[in-house]
């Protein structure tokens, strides 16, 4: 992927000439291609074919402590869209209270592709229908009353330039699916299970992995064993006990209870309107207790294959590997060089020494802003799946979100589950139905008793984490590993 030395001669001109007319700080995000394609089969029929194709530039000027943003698809109109910046940041500087500042930070040069074998914008619409139609009649049976498969393929190219001088290039290229079948019970209620392809952490993310019949294919069989089980399983009585999460639950509790709390522009009020605000404050970095000394939480963990691996950041950072979370105490939050300049003025001393490099804006036309990479909890040492039952008295292990209310502020929250199974005294017993757990955030971590190890460890994909106006939805990896927690309220009081 190249772009031509005129156009980069052009992006780095523009960058020089708004300098000099006063700006702080200048940078440019070309997209020379952003593809999405979106297939959705429902009950065996095509019901969503989309193809979008997005090019053009994002320029962010920073002047006299205010940001500047605009865009265009027009390459010819690149002159215009960073004077059209230029102006924003002018006007945002006659309002401003507190100036901004961006965080110092060398210039570098560098270049990511995501691990790929098989573009897939490469395979024929042909092959990809045969895979999903194979798999909807893998999935069909009389009793199943509604089938649907939903498969998402991205492909981007994406030059980051900046007044400093860094530039970077990258290819990032992403695969997502869901399978869901559903069910009525013998009440006569819906009930539903569900598969998203996940990755191995290592390996390649290109079309292949799709096609991997162990991410994907084969879990059909599972599902549908798994659905009809839950249709005449008995509902989960109301009671404190322990509640082993597997990684497609664990995903969400990570995602949201410690990803969106750690975003540094919640913690500083930017989402108060939309996506909410955050319990934690400047002042708990280093000190605040989040969970038991079993929590080892990173902001990247080094996963070679997720789409929360990106290389560099909107900023033009470098994917960094940190630990939010150490034994249990709060160490640092998911941060950009816009925001940590801010947060240090704000609690008047450096909470933040350098950027997480966690920067992303969805397409060209939008401005960055803080997300997670992959917020992953560290394996820990408490054997695998059957060890931790053998060592739980009264529980259940649940598995994949149904639905999700948390407080604004992360503070407490409240999922209903797919699927669970029960678990007294060291033995699974048996299926239970409409399984749903409740707890306040930092009391539930502090309870939490057993970690997986590295056997139950797996890296699940998020493709629409939801976050700012207008919104972008972001993609990200969480790797998660079988989780006990102690003393959880569960079930609905009748
Ligand atoms: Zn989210």
């Amino acid at each position: 992927m190249t772009i031509s030395s005129e156009l980069k001669k052009n992006i780095l001109q523009n960058i020089d000439r708004i300098i000099s007319d006063g700006a702080e700080y200048v940078d440019a995000r070309l997209y020379t291609k952003g593809d999405t394609e979106m297939l959705i089969i429902f009950d065996g029929n095509i019901e969503v074919n989309d193809t979008v194709y997005e090019n053009g530039i994002g320029v962010r000027v920073l002047y006299n402590g205010a940001w500047g943003f605009a865009a265009t698809s027009s390459i010819s109109e690149i002159e215009k869209c960073f004077d059209k910046s230029f102006a924003n940041a002018k006007t945002a500087a006659s309002l401003v209270n507190t100036p901004l500042r961006m965080a110092k930070k060398p210039a570098i040069k560098g270049s990511f592709a995501s691990p790929v074998k098989q573009n897939p914008f490469d395979v024929s619409i042909k092959d990809k229908l045969d895979f999903l139609l194979a798999t909807d009649k893998a999935l069909k049976e009389d009793w199943i009353i509604q089938r649907l498969l939903m498969t998402m393929f991205q492909h981007r190219h994406i030059y980051f330039f900046n007044s400093e001088g860094t530039e970077t290039d990258k290819t990032i290229t992403n695969v997502f699916s869901k399978m869901a079948i559903t069910a009525l019970d013998e009440d006569g209620l819906p009930q539903r299970r569900s598969h998203d392809l996940y990755t191995e952490g290592t390996g390649t993310r290109g079309f292949e992995m799709l096609i991997k019949p162990e991410l994907f294919f084969n879990h059909s069989k599972r599902i549908k064993g798994e659905l009809k089980e839950l249709l005449t399983a008995k509902q989960l009585d109301y009671g404190k006990r322990s509640v082993i999460l597997l990684p497609g639950q664990g995903m969400l509790q990570v995602h949201e209870t410690i990803g969106h709390p750690l975003e540094l522009d919640r913690i500083l009020g930017y989402e108060l309107s939309y996506a909410g605000g955050s319990f934690v404050g400047l002042n708990d970095f280093g000190k605040l207790k989040y969970g038991s000394e079993k929590l080892n939480v990173s902001a990247y963990g080094k996963i070679e294959n997720s789409p929360g691996t990106f290389g560099f950041d909107d900023e033009g950072t470098p994917e960094r590997d940190y630990l939010l979370i150490e034994k249990g105490i709060l160490k640092d939050a998911l941060t950009s060089r816009a925001m940590i300049a801010e947060a240090n003025a704000k609690a008047q001393k450096e909470v933040f020494k350098e950027s997480g490099g966690c920067s992303r804006a969805t397409a060209f036309y939008r401005a960055p802003i803080d997300r997670m990479s992959n917020v992953s909890i560290l394996p820990g040492n408490d054997g695998n799946l059957d060890d931790i039952i053998k060592n739980t008295e009264n529980g259940i292990i649940v598995d994949t979100p149904l639905s999700w209310s948390i407080g604004s502020n992360r503070e407490h929250f409240h999922f209903a589950t797919e699927m669970a199974w029960e678990v007294k005294n060291g033995k699974k017993t048996g299926v239970v139905r409409n399984a749903t757990y409740q707890g306040h955030t930092l009391e539930f971590y502090n309870n939490l008793s057993a970690v997986g190890d590295e056997s139950t460890y797996r890296v699940c994909q998020v493709e629409n984490c939801g976050k700012g106006e207008p919104n972008q939805a972001m993609e990200i990896g969480h790797g998660v590993p079988v989780l006990r927690f102690d003393d959880v309220i569960t079930g609905e009081r009748s």
